[in-house]
């Protein structure tokens, strides 16, 4: 059946990219919607640059996913960097390589692919494809795997400068309100702004990078963004004056589960991580044995690095809290002051602890889903908030950067699903936060947070509006390839 929808609706080859090194925040987002323009009978080719696809490769639960759809194919660009270029933690030269040198073997391959490529979606990271689609008369859309909050502040960075609310004078100007930035105006400090504004000097590439890829956005012919109504209303209507037509999609993650669920599939119950890293389901099992909603989950996703004393004071903060909790300790995520990899110290490496446990790697959204999960500590990558929204579970917020800093001030001020403990790492705040999540403050989130999840969980189904924003999408889609 699936089959002779896809011949049926075949409609030409769609082109997606993804340009994020081992991140697997936006490996995930684009992976979910080419397999939702999949399901929907699109063809579609799956553009990554060669050093991720490498790693995708080794990914068994991507590779079975992605064959059963016909008209799928990946295909890769090479980042045209030295092969043995330490990526991870240059991601600004990457992209710049990607800007500059790829772009005419970008363009060349749009030529030269058959059957032709005649419709685009780019992920919002790289502008360069908007001008090669400009150049070659292809739509474009543009895809931010990013909240619609941290989008809106990087949209308003101009005028934040222009108004020398930018640069932010050092640490004792962090709590200053910003004004610059429309329907934020009663919240918003300079902490809370994307860690890319935590410079001096506004030349600075990140800074400049984020700000000349958002105000590109208006040039794509739509923008689609992982998130929902419900969520960011507010927001949305204050970019939708510079982007008309922007599709709220999101949960994406939600959304693909629930559309596999509508058509029966037997993988209606998958986790769809699309993870990089082996997935330890032991920790499951462990969660099988301990009481309801007990369990502290902490994990600080895919790039997180942190000092050997900042884990130490987390590892204390928790011990204290005598709480619960599994822990996410990926191998390389603990470094010194020279950005050298550490070595996990003994206490800490995987396996079973006194109250507790330990994985590299876990099935985050399987783990967020069950019953013995009562709160997560998380760096607020939006992947893992918007898991964690799904599964109605309160945080408590460890920001590292990007838009993680802006995520976790709408979690705890906007949102009320938890607690922000930005810039801070002390054991007695982890043990405090950790006690006002799981016990002291717990029926206030637990309320707020249930709430929300029915509210992703309606915009979802059929009817809600990422379901038929989503709908919209394809038909736009389709309308242009016809
Ligand atoms: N994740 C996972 N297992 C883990 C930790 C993370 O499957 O042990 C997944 C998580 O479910 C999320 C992604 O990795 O989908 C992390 O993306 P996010 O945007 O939260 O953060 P990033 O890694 O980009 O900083």
């Amino acid at each position: 059946l699936l089959a002779s929808r896809l011949i049926s609706l075949y409609l030409g080859n769609l082109l997606s990219t993804v340009e994020k090194i081992t991140a697997q925040g936006h490996v995930n987002s684009m992976l979910k919607l080419a397999e939702l323009l999949s399901l929907a009978g699109l063809r579609v080719s799956f553009l990554n640059t060669e050093h991720i696809h490498e790693l995708l490769t080794h990914s068994t639960d991507v590779q079975a996913r992605f064959t059963k759809y016909p008209g799928f194919q990946f295909m890769t660009i090479p980042d045209c960097l030295p092969v043995d270029y330490p990526r991870t933690g240059n991601i600004m030269e990457v992209i710049t390589s990607l800007e500059v040198n790829s772009k005419p073997i970008f363009k060349r391959l749009l030529i030269e692919t058959r059957p032709p490529v005649n419709f685009i979606i780019g992920d919002g990271i790289l502008g360069s494809p908007l001008d090669v689609a400009a150049e070659l008369g292809i739509p474009i859309f543009w895809f931010r795997t990013i909240s619609a909050c941290c989008f809106w502040s990087y949209f308003c960075i101009p005028d934040m400068i222009e108004s020398c609310e930018l640069p932010i004078k050092g640490e004792e100007d962090m709590d200053r309100l910003i004004t610059k930035v429309p329907g934020m105006e009663k919240f918003l400090r300079c902490r809370d702004l994307p860690s890319f504004c935590r410079v001096s000097d506004l030349t600075d590439p990140h800074l400049v990078m984020v700000v000349n890829e958002t105000r590109q956005s208006p040039r794509a012919q739509a923008l689609i963004l992982n998130t929902f109504e419900d969520l960011e209303a507010p927001i949305l209507s204050q970019i939708r004056k510079h982007c008309p037509k922007t599709y709220t999609i999101g949960p994406l993650h939600e959304l693909l589960k629930t559309k596999l669920r509508s058509i029966k599939t037997q993988e209606s119950s998958y986790q769809s991580s699309n993870s990089l890293w082996e997935v330890d389901r032991s920790c499951i099992t462990w969660l099988d044995t301990q009481p309801s909603q007990s369990v502290l989950y902490i994990s600080f996703g895919s790039i997180t690095v942190m000092t050997r004393e900042q884990l130490m004071e987390f590892w204390h903060g928790i011990v204290n809290s005598k709480k619960r909790f599994l822990w996410v300790i990926r191998p390389d995520s603990v470094t010194n002051k020279d950005g050298d990899v550490e070595k996990i110290p003994e206490e800490l490496q995987e396996g079973p602890k006194e109250r507790g446990y330990v994985v590299k790697w876990a099935p985050q959204e399987e783990v967020l889903a069950h019953k013995a999960v009562g709160g997560f500590l998380t760096h607020n990558g939006w992947n893992s908030t918007l898991e964690s929204i799904v599964a109605g579970v309160p945080m408590i917020c460890w920001p590292y950067f990007a838009d993680q800093q802006m995520n976790s001030r709408y979690v705890s001020e906007v949102w009320k699903l938890g607690l922000d403990m930005k810039d801070v790492c002390d054991r007695r705040v982890v043990e405090k936060m950790v006690n006002d999540l799981m016990v002291d403050r717990r029926e206030e989130f637990v309320r707020s947070t249930a709430r929300m999840a029915e509210l992703a969980t309606k915009g979802v189904s059929e009817g809600g509006s990422s379901s038929c924003n989503l709908n919209r999408l394809i038909e736009d889609i389709r309308f242009s390839l016809s």
